[in-house]
Order: structure tokens, then C-alpha cells, then sequence
């Protein structure tokens, strides 16, 4: 894929449209709201297909995988609540839009990707765009242990259960999003972790993810 990066009027405008769409479809936060409205979602699409990067609409990124909907994304972002300088562990960087819109808002991220071709693109295109993350290659269904514990979790493809393993590497206090599900459509879970061994679940949504796929995955 031929990336360009410029950012011209006619995408500045239709970012800001984009917000109010999702605004209109219940996304209140502020932040979550400007970080969208800043992030050039165009720069993860090929040229040709800039006029879809700023519509409300998963598309596809190649490997079998897709970029998420914009509605998606502010979703699972909102439900993190994410505070500047918070830890976030990112399972499925895929292109790395969703990377971008925590970094907006003042996270570090670790993330991890299994899929080699989008990790090797992804790894060029985010540094370029001024985003630093700490990249992964590898099965995120088991979290990164060494750099645990993560005040946050976002896992942005669609599990079988809940890995335990990731509840074990949240701080007290941290927040996993995860959906969860079969193949064909998820509920998106959220789970705080309130002591040591205790954890309050809330079930919300559905939504469809591509599968998580790995060890504590499908
Ligand atoms: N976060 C992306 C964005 O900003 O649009 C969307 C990611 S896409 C919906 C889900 C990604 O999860 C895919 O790139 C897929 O390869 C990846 N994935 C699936 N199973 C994984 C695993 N066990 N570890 C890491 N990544 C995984």
C-alpha cells in the first residue's frame, strides 16, 4: 500500500463531521471526541480509498483484518476513562488508529500485534506520525508480563472469555475492556479490579470483532 500524508481541507472538514456523527450516536467524552477529531484516520488508508476513511465504517487493512469503526473506538476508549501518564497494554494493534487516539489523550502504550505484515507497516507509519508507542510482535491473548502491572487493557479483537491472565496483570483500580463472545458477534465487558483477588464485570453492548486469536484465545 502507497501511504501519503497530507492532510488537505476536505479531510480537516470531514474529521469534524465525523465527530458530530458520533457525538449524535452517544459518545460524550471530550477528549476521546478532540483525539478523533485531530488524528488523520486518512493516513492508515490508500489514497484511493480516502474518501472511506472518514466514514463511520470498519474497512479492511489487509492480512484479514480491518481498521475498527470510528464509533468502536471512541467506545472502547471512553469506557477506559484514561487519566495522562496511565499504563495502557493494547492487544491487537492492527494499523494503529486505536494506538493513536490513547496516546492523544495522554496514555502509554504498550501495544501488541500477531499479525507480522501489519506490525512491520504499523511500526513505520505511527513513529512518522509523531506517536512512540512500544511496539510488540507476538500473542497478546497472554498480556506482556515484564511490563505489567497496566493501569488499563484494551483488547480491540473479539475473545472466546475473559484471559485471566490479563485480569492478573491490571494495577488495582485498572480497567480491562474486552469483547466478548463467539465468532459471529461479542458483548463488550468491562472489568475493574477492585482488590487483589476481586473484580466488578459489567456487560454492555454488541458489537463484532475480528477474533482474538492465541494461546488464551480462539
Ligand atoms: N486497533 C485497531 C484499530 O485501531 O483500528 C483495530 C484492530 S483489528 C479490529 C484487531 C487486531 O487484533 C488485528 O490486527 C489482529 O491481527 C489482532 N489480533 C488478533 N489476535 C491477536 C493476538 N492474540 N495478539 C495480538 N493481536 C491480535
Amino acid at each position: 500500500m502507497a501511504y501519503k500524508f497530507i492532510d488537505n481541507y476536505r479531510e480537516q472538514g470531514a474529521r469534524k463531521r465525523l465527530v458530530e456523527v458520533l457525538r449524535k450516536k452517544g459518545i460524550e467524552d471530550e477528549g476521546v471526541l478532540k483525539a478523533i477529531g485531530k488524528i488523520p484516520r486518512h493516513y492508515f488508508f490508500d489514497e484511493t480509498f480516502w474518501n472511506q476513511a472518514y466514514k463511520d465504517i470498519a474497512f479492511p487493512i489487509g492480512a484479514g483484518q480491518t481498521i475498527s469503526q470510528p464509533y468502536t473506538v471512541a467506545y472502547q476508549t471512553e469506557l477506559l476513562h484514561i487519566r495522562k501518564g496511565d499504563k495502557v497494554l493494547e492487544i491487537g494493534t492492527g494499523c494503529g488508529y486505536q494506538t493513536c487516539v490513547l496516546m492523544e489523550l495522554g496514555a502509554k502504550v504498550v501495544t501488541i500485534e500477531r499479525q507480522e505484515k501489519l506490525y512491520e507497516r504499523t511500526i513505520q507509519v505511527l513513529p512518522h506520525m509523531g506517536y512512540q508507542p512500544t511496539f510488540f510482535l507476538g500473542d497478546g491473548s497472554i498480556g506482556r508480563a515484564e511490563h505489567a502491572p497496566y493501569d488499563k487493557i484494551i483488547v480491540t479483537a473479539g475473545a472466546p472469555t475473559v484471559p485471566e491472565v490479563l485480569l492478573k496483570q491490571l494495577n488495582i483500580g485498572g480497567i480491562l475492556v474486552i469483547p466478548v463472545g463467539d465468532e459471529q458477534s461479542q458483548k463488550m465487558v468491562t472489568v475493574l479490579k477492585t482488590g487483589e483477588h476481586d473484580y466488578e464485570r459489567h456487560v454492555l453492548d454488541t458489537f463484532r470483532f475480528v477474533p482474538l486469536v492465541g494461546d488464551r484465545a480462539w
